[in-house]
């Protein structure tokens, strides 16, 4: 079996989390990634024995200076490769996708900074894989989205859901992210709807849902609060649990465990080994949730930083038409730990 040969553009947060899951799966050659001057994460790529690519505006006296002898330029990268992963920060995959993709004639997967109309599609394992099987440019939606879609879509499936609300609490920052705030404020977003739930509308096009966001000074997670109303059924709450609990890539979490808050998933996380911290799943509190009628309550917490990683894995996998949906997202969970 020829294997997908995947470059990754941008080695930040999102990008460095994308090769090393690419370095986990079996169909798949991580050609390398991208650099642009030295630093510690170019450091963390050298350790992991990753090639770099310089940027065309790369410092290639830097790299040399602190003992790294880049294995070529963008252009090299580009020439090698089926696929490339593009997580450079919102607009700049836009721009790659005409200064770099089309031209080498490369498939490349966006990120959710970037438009829908980025690409042909947009992807979430769960909710439309089918959409992007031998697409050529697709956009894996935001984190946020990511966390909504697989909810929706899971409850949909069993109980045909009427009408969506959600509130976003989103995470100020990243960890490593020094420049942003707010630190001492709650800041909402006035645009009504947030532009999540019209993003949500990209993968599951058929659910009515309105969403509203605020901000928050947290580095650690989002948090989703979701009120689902369903068209005709009224399942119990121990349904909807062992429903969610059965799923994958949604964690739930039991009273048991003591877990209450989004400092005790991480620390959660940080104790079982998982790298990085990174918790991939929904978490959903069992005790959380709650029926009323016809309407389901529930809340969600999304680590951003990981979320979306199983979900451009799979996208690699629809986009070069070499697995279904199933088996893709059965490989990606058992190479990467994930229930
Ligand atoms: P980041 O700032 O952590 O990393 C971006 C990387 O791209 C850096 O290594 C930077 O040096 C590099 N870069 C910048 N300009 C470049 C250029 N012109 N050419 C090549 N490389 C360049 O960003 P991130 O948080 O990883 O976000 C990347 C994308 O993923 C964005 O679209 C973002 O919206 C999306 N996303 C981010 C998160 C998150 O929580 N961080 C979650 C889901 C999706």
């Amino acid at each position: 079996m020829n294997k997908i040969k995947v470059g990754v553009v941008g080695y930040g947060t999102i990008g460095k989390r994308v090769a090393d899951a690419v370095l986990l799966q079996p169909d798949m050659e991580l050609l390398g990634v991208t650099g642009r001057t030295y630093s510690f994460r170019m450091e963390l790529a050298k350790r992991k024995k990753i090639k770099i690519y310089l940027t065309e505006d790369g410092e290639a006296d830097k790299f040399v200076e602190n003992g790294i002898q880049p294995a070529g330029n963008i252009h090299d990268l580009l020439t090698k490769a089926d696929l490339i992963v593009d997580c450079t920060p919102k607009k700049i995959g836009a721009y790659n996708k005409e200064r770099y993709y089309k031209p080498y004639n490369v498939k490349a997967i966006f990120q959710g900074g970037e438009k829908h109309a980025v690409g042909e599609a947009s992807f979430n394992a769960f909710s439309n894989y089918d959409e992007s099987i031998g697409k050529k440019y697709v956009r894996v939606v935001s984190c946020n989205t990511t966390g909504m879609a697989r909810i929706i879509h899971t409850i949909n499936k069993k109980w045909p859901i009427k009408r969506v609300i959600a509130t976003f609490i989103r995470r100020a920052a990243d960890p490593g992210d020094v420049k942003k705030g707010p630190v001492n404020a709650i800041v909402p977003v006035l645009d009504i709807p947030s532009h999540h739930g019209p993003d949500v509308n990209t993968v599951l096009p058929g659910i009515e849902i309105m969403t509203m966001a605020v901000a928050v000074p947290t580095t650690l997670m989002h948090v989703h609060t979701l009120a689902i109303e369903l068209k005709d059924d009224t399942p119990q709450k121990k349904e909807i649990a062992h429903l969610l609990d059965k799923t994958s890539r949604i964690f739930l979490v039991r009273q048991a465990t003591g877990v209450e808050s989004t400092a005790h998933i991480m620390e959660l996380v940080r104790d079982l080994y998982h790298q990085r911290g990174d918790v991939v799943d929904n978490c959903i509190w069992e005790n959380g949730m709650g029926v009323v009628g016809k309407h389901i309550f529930l809340m969600q917490a999304i680590h951003q930083e990981s979320d979306v990683i199983p979900e451009n894995i799979d996208c690699i996998r629809a986009m070069m038409n070499t697995m279904s949906k199933e088996e893709s997202i059965a490989l990606t969970n058992s190479t990467l730990g994930i229930k």
